[in-house]
């Protein structure tokens, strides 16, 4: 997983919000196939054992914290493609393989940013004040005397009537803008925002870096920051481990003059606007303010980034089992999870490997399980599915973003999307939820396939609604197949009620993105075994259906 942002909101702290949807939430314990009897073969194929002998070997220090284009990267995909042999099903690529080539740019990159203005002149120092997401993938690349314009939230979005960028012309600039995107009071008075703008309390895509970056660099923006509290969170750090780490982007052709695209903290952002005689914090409330208008902050910037690049060509890893019937066997569910994590850090003390076992061995190995299952069934589902171990989720979706570039399978035949990323190893729940509920009718998928089990689908927002940005789902949601990111639930059977909450928090807080993500002697996956019953029953049933799924309108990645 890439961000792990507000996780904290898991839990049952919003009980009076809980809408619960199918069984009873005290599940007894039913036999896997008991209410699918068809399926009972797939479901008993999914085994502790197995799973637990992938996480204890993707996770391994031999495997080196699995980064593109090493040798982690190289003895994962060959177990991988050997696994998806042994599960039975068929080479996902129509020429016969199981992998798909996925070329890479690797950058290691030095930014310099000097800033000057009547009052004065900074220096704004890598890592400490800004990191950056994307630089400009040229071994030299400069904005001198770049005006510096703060764009409030840096977003365009006709259907709410906002426009940052009205009237400004930001070539040759350094944007700055908030997190973020901006909210209105509702009616009632219990709820503070209004849910018909910028869907109220809950996130929309307009919020995240990467939506913000698109719009400054379709603007011919010499570069943008978004400005960051780390105080409003705890994920700064993690990106302050990114930058210093090499960075990927997809092999393309670079379009656009923006030489750098990060986040900086709020401290350098007042620093820079004090320089010019204005109040950072004054800008930033009238940005949200209805009619806002960018703010050319007089004080010019001075950018130049250096790079290392080399070419790295990575792998998704695919696999594919066909559909029965043959009017639709070329329709496709889709059942993705990263392979890979954060490789190793030879400056690290002590342990220096990123095993990434929850993130997201944990996901692999119930993709494999949930491949093996389909692949028992004596009879498959009416349309087909493949499955993608991709590359480069951490680096920025990129296995992912060049799959749906590329597909194996034409988008207009990729009915849905379901993707695993960082799997529950503490023990069952009797609860299972999905990240950004409500965008597609998947999600009624998977509340019924929970019903099946047993279990309660849980319609209670994990986090802001970030979460739904912060894996793979977000791609194939961008390509407009229909997508979920499933999730555990927090209801541990026989387990305190904080549980599952604490364990989360502490994961997040500890583990998440640290070479301390590794296999524990204390875990128990028999809820993951549970939960990737869970997703084939959901898949094998949208796979079955007469009806395709749908975005709902409340979507923002319905086809307009
Ligand atoms: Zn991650």
């Amino acid at each position: 997983m890439r961000s792990l942002g507000g996780r904290v909101r898991r839990g049952l702290a919003h009980l009076a919000l809980l809408l619960v949807v199918g069984g009873a939430a005290s599940a007894s314990r039913k036999q896997p196939g008991a209410a699918l009897p068809e399926l009972a073969i797939a479901l008993d194929a999914i085994r502790t054992e197995r799973l637990s002998a992938h996480i204890t070997t993707l996770a391994s220090d031999a495997f080196e914290g699995r980064a593109p284009g090493t040798r982690g990267e190289t003895l994962t995909v060959d177990y991988l493609v050997d696994q998806f042999v042994r599960a039975g099903i068929q080479p996902g690529n129509p020429d016969g393989t199981y992998v798909q080539q996925v070329p890479l740019v690797g950058y290691r990159s030095a930014p310099h940013i000097e800033i000057e203005a009547a009052g004065g002149k900074t220096t704004l120092t890598f890592v400490d004040d800004y990191v950056h997401d994307l630089p400009a993938l040229r071994p030299t690349a400069s904005a001198t005397g770049a005006r510096i314009v703060f764009a409030g939230y840096g977003i365009v979005a006709p259907e709410y009537g906002w426009d940052d960028y009205r009237n400004v012309d930001v070539r040759n600039t350094l944007v700055l803008v908030l997190s973020g995107e901006p909210s209105r009071p509702g009616s009632k008075a219990a709820d503070a925002s209004d849910p018909a703008f910028f869907a109220g309390r809950t996130r929309t895509y307009y919020s995240s870096r990467e939506s913000k970056f698109a719009e400054a660099a379709r603007r011919g923006a010499a570069g943008i920051l978004v400005v960051y509290d780390p105080d409003a969170g705890r994920t700064y750090s993690v990106f302050q481990t990114l930058a210093k780490q090499e960075g990927f982007a997809l092999a393309a052709p670079q379009t656009g003059a923006t030489v750098i695209s990060g986040l900086m903290t709020i401290g350098a952002a007042r620093r820079v606007t004090s320089l010019a005689g204005r109040d950072f914090d004054a800008l930033a409330a009238a940005a949200a303010q209805p009619g806002a208008h960018a703010v050319a902050v007089n004080a010019t910037a001075d950018i130049s980034v250096k790079s290392v690049i080399r070419t790295v060509v990575s792998r998704n890893v695919v696999g594919r089992v066909a559909g029965a019937d043959p009017r639709l066997t070329d329709e496709y569910v889709v059942y993705s999870a990263h392979w890979d994590h954060l490789g190793k850090d030879p400056a690290l003390e002590g342990d220096q490997i990123y095993n990434g076992a929850i993130d997201d061995a944990a996901g692999i190995a119930q993709l494999v399980e949930i491949a093996r299952g389909f692949a028992a069934l004596p009879r498959k589902p009416r349309r087909s599915i493949l499955f993608i171990a991709v590359t480069a989720e951490e680096k920025g979706f990129l296995g992912s973003r060049f799959y749906v570039q590329h597909p194996l399978i034409p988008i207009a035949k990729t009915i849905a999307a379901i993707n695993l990323d960082s799997g529950n190893v503490w023990g069952r729940t009797s609860d299972v939820t999905s990240t950004g509920h409500g965008r597609s009718t998947l999600d009624e998928a998977l509340a019924e396939a929970a019903r099946l089990q047993g279990r309660t689908f849980v319609v209670d927002p994990l986090d802001d609604g970030g979460l739904y940005f912060g894996s793979d789902q977000i791609e194939f949601a961008k390509a407009g197949i229909p997508a979920v990111f499933p999730f555990s639930g927090s209801a541990y059977v026989g387990k305190p009620k904080d549980y599952g909450e604490e364990r989360w928090n502490a994961y997040s807080a500890k583990d998440y993105h640290q070479v301390t993500d590794e296999v524990r002697a204390d875990w128990d996956l028999s809820g993951a075994v549970e939960d990737a019953r869970w997703l084939l029953i959901a898949g094998f049933n949208v796979a079955e259906s007469s009806a395709r799924p749908q975005w709902t309108r409340a979507s923002e990645f319905r086809r307009k």
